[in-house]
């Protein structure tokens, strides 16, 4: 079901015995690329294919794709792993998406939830499909890095990207916490079904109509369009039904 803001699912609190919160990155965090500012970043991963003479690696549609993730999962697709190209374009990718921080929009109310979160306690860690230096370095800015027990993004094997679990596993081994005890905050189907594959509940967060009935269509049952009902839960009164918990506050734990 939908969740309007300032309402919780069946009077149940969204959050109610959980000790982790797993962030996707860009949606929930920040608008990373607004305004279709992705473009020129997958025009230039086409202007590679061309110069490497392998242009009919991409679909129609791919050609079209604003979406520099779509094109680099293409081309390895196409190609054998850990290809050179492929290694050389999610470079090309990792530099635009951490320069991208500086211009990124935030997501309303994202970093007083997240100050909130650690102050009841929860561990918090990321989990994208963007470079995990654009997180990290995105996070250092607005002063919220310290918060964060793990950052897991995207590695050099698109193959790992959501919807594998992949992230998800490794922020969880990276929190210390089992399946039940962690909810993920994603975007996207994307990001659903790899909650849905690691065992981990899941709240859709959609900032207008179209993305939270995509959430929907997909299966999510509980999906905002604004953090009101976890900042409420999360306020003077949700404080005590959490217990603080140990915090991990140092660089991710390496996960392989
Ligand atoms: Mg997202």
């Amino acid at each position: 079901m939908a969740v309007e803001a300032g309402t919780k699912r069946g009077g149940q609190p969204l959050l109610s015995g959980i000790r982790g919160v797993l962030f996707d990155f860009d949606g929930p965090v920040c608008r990373l690329f607004p305004n279709e500012s992705s473009r020129p970043v997958a025009d230039e991963l086409r202007d590679m294919l061309v110069r490497e003479g392998v242009k009919q690696l991409l679909t129609a549609s791919e050609e079209q794709n604003k979406d520099p993730h779509v094109v680099l999962q293409a081309v390895h697709r196409g190609r054998p792993k850990r290809d050179q190209l492929v290694r050389a374009m999610e470079e090309l990718v990792s530099r635009r998406e951490v320069a991208a921080t500086q211009k990124a929009l935030p997501t309303p109310g994202a970093v007083e939830l997240i100050h909130r979160l650690w102050k009841n306690g929860l561990r918090l860690a990321v989990v994208t499909n963007n470079s995990p230096s654009a997180a990290d370095r995105y996070l250092r800015d607005w002063g919220v890095r310290d918060q964060f027990g793990a950052i897991h993004g995207r590695s050099s094997d698109p193959d790992l990207m959501k919807p594998h679990p992949h992230v998800v596993l490794c922020a969880l081994r990276s929190l210390g916490l089992g399946p039940t005890e962690a909810v993920m905050i994603g975007d996207t189907p994307t990001d659903l079904e790899a909650a849905r594959h690691a065992g981990v509940r899941f709240i859709g967060y959609g900032r207008n109509e179209l993305k939270q009935q995509r959430l929907r269509d997909a299966g999510a049952e509980d999906v905002l369009g604004a953090y009101a009902p976890l900042l409420d839960e999360m306020g003077e009164k949700g404080a005590a039904a959490h217990e603080p918990g140990a915090r991990s506050l140092g660089e991710p734990a390496a996960c392989l």
